[in-house]
């Protein structure tokens, strides 16, 4: 199963994406097909938008809906919303920190598709909510499943997600209201980049670990031109190896990032 995953899928997912631009191409049906028929699963690793998500701390308002028309007065149904561009599950443009220069629609669509590298770091979460991912343990998933590929989207899997959206258990400030929850090392950062990989996600608040102040990583890998996921749901869904993953964000002219839109692609 690993060996059809590591080689077929990917070639799959390309083509489905390929589908989604271009829907005359008859090449791509079989793509379709195997997700209709659900030898291919599709995970939604987004949360939904509402005004009840968990903004980081001192972001007093972050989301707004109105309605503008209605069946009864209109005979038809919209509304208009208001959000920060850091809320719920979001992508960061490197915009968002320097030395990072494009924003989020400058950022290249061939970027948002890429095999998921999960980092399952549950355990060390667990005993420690400071955790910092190590660059050993990157190595010990290489070990485990090969060299991280070009591409990739490496996702870090804290088992934080069973806290959203709970304010309180999902930021876990301490009495000066630090926040204490997992994220990536700078280290570990510098490596997987070293990698050539397309994006950083996480199942919590940041990249950077609750307690930072100064957020090296978001320099770090921002400045590098890797686009990040905040916010990521559940992933408990993903094999450590063998996913594939879409990042689909909002087009925002000028944005430092944005909701978005994430998918990942398992092989049943
Ligand atoms: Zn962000």
């Amino acid at each position: 199963m690993q060996l059809s995953v590591r080689t077929a899928i990917p070639a799959a997912f390309l083509l489905c994406a390929v589908t989604v631009a271009l829907p005359q191409s008859p090449t791509q049906k079989p793509q379709l097909e195997e997700i209709a028929s659900g030898k291919t699963r599709v995970i939604d690793l987004s949360y939904a938008l509402n005004d009840k998500l968990v903004p980081w701390p001192g972001d007093a308002e972050a989301f707004e809906a109105k309605t503008n028309a209605t069946v009864e007065k209109n005979g038809y149904f919209t509304r208009s919303f208001w959000m920060l561009e850091h809320y719920g599950t979001h992508m960061d443009a490197p915009a968002h920190f320097p030395p990072g220069t494009i924003t989020i629609d400058k950022i290249s669509a061939e970027k948002f598709f890429g095999p998921a590298v999960v980092l399952d770091v549950r355990n060390e979460a667990d005993r420690n909510p400071d955790y910092q991912l190590t660059v050993k343990r990157i190595e010990a998933w290489e070990e485990k499943h090969g060299r991280i590929p070009a591409g990739a989207i490496v996702v870090l899997r804290t088992g934080w997600a069973s806290r959203w959206p709970d304010v309180v258990r999902y930021r876990n400030q301490d009495a000066n209201g630090i926040m204490h929850f997992p994220g990536f090392s700078v280290e570990a950062a510098k490596f997987l980049l070293e990698r050539k990989i397309s994006g950083l996600g996480c199942d919590t608040l940041s990249i950077d670990p609750g307690n930072s102040k100064d957020f090296p990583v978001h320099h770090t890998v921002l400045g590098a031109e890797v686009f990040q996921l905040e916010n990521l749901a559940d992933l408990k869904g993903l094999p450590e190896a063998g996913a594939f993953l879409i990042a689909a964000p909002i087009k925002l002219e000028g944005g430092s990032g944005g909701p978005v839109r994430v998918f990942a692609l398992v092989a049943q």
